[in-house]
């Protein structure tokens, strides 16, 4: 069986644990690939983004466990990059990057799509007139950018901006106009063949009830023929694997019959049936 996770926060960005208490947690729930994927370097903007010399710190730590416990787990490094702070390029040392859009430009200025609903009611207030069509326009293109970065293989929580609208509060989750947006993203994706990440992590910090992409976006994908993996961006080592079993049936569900993993030769499809 394979129980993998790919976006994994440390103390070196925003997470609460070190990096082998991680492990630790990771193997006793049954883990067999764990993906680090600190914020990579994204200063003066992200103030929790990793400095050059945690990034260096991050690597041997990850260096470390990686020898210690490889007859146990397979640890690889990642890192997580923002649409808005592109380092990574080059990949050295690095396994995958996950490419993510955190913020947005309003007027010049970067602000933060998943921090606070009144940030959000701010960005869509004062970057776009109160539509929330033409922030969705904004964000999706954002998505589209870094999903046509070279380096990245995996576009994280690709509908993020959704995170405060659990209770449908700005829009329906079936808008047709917001679902054209979000589905020509998705295409634009597929077309650059990089895997779409099936996200927890709003739910173990009580954002959301379902995992992003929100279902009626995961059922485009798998009618498109997207790659996907499952993961829990996690923050806190007990969440790390936070309602992985309902998103697995949600997965299921949509007709999912492949999903991605990480090996020593890069990204392999294996069957639903093998996690
Ligand atoms: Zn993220
Ligand atoms: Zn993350």
């Amino acid at each position: 069986m394979i129980k993998q996770n790919l976006h994994t926060h440390s103390l070196y960005c925003d997470g609460k644990n070190k990096i082998e208490d991680i492990v630790i947690e990771a193997i006793e729930r049954g883990f067999n690939i764990l993906g680090f994927s600190g914020h990579g370097y994204n200063r003066p903007i992200d103030d929790y983004s990793m400095t050059l010399e945690n990034t260096e710190l991050y690597y041997s730590d990850l260096k470390y466990v990686k020898q210690k416990y490889k007859d146990k787990i397979k640890i690889y490094v990642g890192i997580e990059e923002d649409s808005c702070g592109r380092y990574f390029k080059d990949k050295e040392c690095l396994d995958y990057v996950i490419g993510s859009v955190h913020f947005i430009n309003v007027n010049g200025k970067f602000e933060e799509v998943d921090l606070s609903k009144e940030v959000t009611d701010n960005i869509i207030k004062n970057g776009f007139n109160g539509s929330f069509i033409e922030y969705a326009k904004a964000y999706y293109n954002e998505v589209k950018k870094v999903s046509k970065w070279s380096e990245v293989d995996i576009v994280g929580h690709i509908d993020l901006l959704m995170k405060f609208n659990d209770n449908e509060e700005y829009i329906s989750f079936s808008d047709k106009e917001y679902l054209d947006i979000a589905y020509n993203c998705i295409d634009e994706i597929i077309l650059n063949d990089k895997i779409i990440e099936v996200n927890t992590g709003a739910i173990s910090r009580g954002y959301r009830t379902k995992p992003y992409p929100y279902v009626n976006l995961l059922k485009y994908i798998n009618e498109k023929g997207g790659k996907i993996c499952l993961n829990s961006d996690c923050h806190e080592k007990s969440n790390i694997d936070c309602y992985y079993n309902e998103s697995m049936k949600i997965i299921k569900n949509c007709g999912f019959k492949n999903m991605m993993m990480l090996s020593d030769n890069g990204f392999l499809k294996k069957s639903i049936d093998e996690f």
